[in-house]
């Protein structure tokens, strides 16, 4: 994808009252630091959007029982991941958190209880994209956790609630992948993806382009597919956030949309 073409999506920094939402797949976490195409994309978005009052992201590596914000001024750089070259644990993002936004966040969901954390700080579904979009690490930060024990009917319907921030500035972004499957990566010179993983990806690619999230809602009944795409479905809730959020006069534009390392997505949507 050109990256101009978030003209025309994000349009020139004018006035729309409300925020995008995002979904971002976010990879390999060396794709925070490394060079690549998709972080260039995560670069250009965060010059292209209007600033944010506040972030909320919802990230595939905060996943709790029960839903949870986190409430803490100064959120910690969470290195949460083994075997990286030490540059990786060595980054920090200062961002600073976002209290006040997260009491809003509590305030507008009324179907389950949302509770406050005061221990997590910003993990790497957060921070590697973050620190790409807003280098200077201005924009406050929260994240809302993932209650892993509900489905993504469950977590879509909740999405809805967060729709209000939208318009008191709040940019939020999931952090997952549309396709995610550790086990199956190639780590060599083929990184030709499997069929499985075209399959899945063209279809959340159908189902965004038509409007109809029921398909990716429900993907469970899709059988081998789905299950290979996600043995486990910690990426895949995020993209439940993005689609129940969706207004239906937003405007979509797909970025990063390709296969990496044979299993995994990188396919990103900006809704505005
Ligand atoms: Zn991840």
């Amino acid at each position: 994808m050109n990256l101009n073409d978030f003209e025309n999506i994000v349009g020139t920094k004018t006035s729309s009252d409300k925020m995008p939402i995002l979904f971002v797949g976010h990879g390999n976490p060396m794709y925070a630091i490394s060079e690549n195409k998709y972080k260039l994309a995560w670069q250009e978005i965060g010059k292209k959007l209007n600033a944010p009052k506040a972030i909320l992201c919802i990230s595939a590596h905060w996943l709790t029982r029960g839903t949870t914000v986190t409430m803490v001024e100064k959120p910690k750089t969470i290195h949460d991941f083994g075997g990286f070259p030490k540059e990786l644990f060595e980054v920090q993002y200062p961002a600073p958190g976002a209290v006040d936004y997260a009491k809003m966040a509590i305030k507008a969901v009324h179907s389950t209880p949302v509770h406050e954390d005061f221990e997590w700080g910003l993990d790497h579904g957060a921070w590697s994209v973050l620190m790409n979009m807003y280098p200077k690490a201005n924009v406050p930060v929260f994240q809302m956790s993932i209650d892993y024990h509900q489905s993504p009917q469950y977590h879509y319907n909740l999405a809805k609630e967060l729709a209000s921030l939208r318009s008191k500035g709040v940019l939020i972004v999931a952090s997952g992948n549309v396709v995610h499957n550790l086990g199956k990566i190639k780590w060599g010179a083929d990184e030709k993806p499997f069929d499985w993983a075209v399959e899945f990806d063209e279809l959340v690619k159908k189902s965004i382009e038509t409007n109809n999230p029921t398909p990716l809602i429900e993907y469970q009944k899709l059988g081998a597919i789905a299950t290979l795409a996600h043995p486990t479905n910690d990426h895949y809730l995020p993209l439940m956030y993005t689609l129940g959020l969706r207004d239906k006069t937003d405007n979509f534009q797909f970025f990063n949309d390709s296969l990496d390392m044979g299993s995994l997505s990188m396919r990103s949507v900006i809704f505005s």
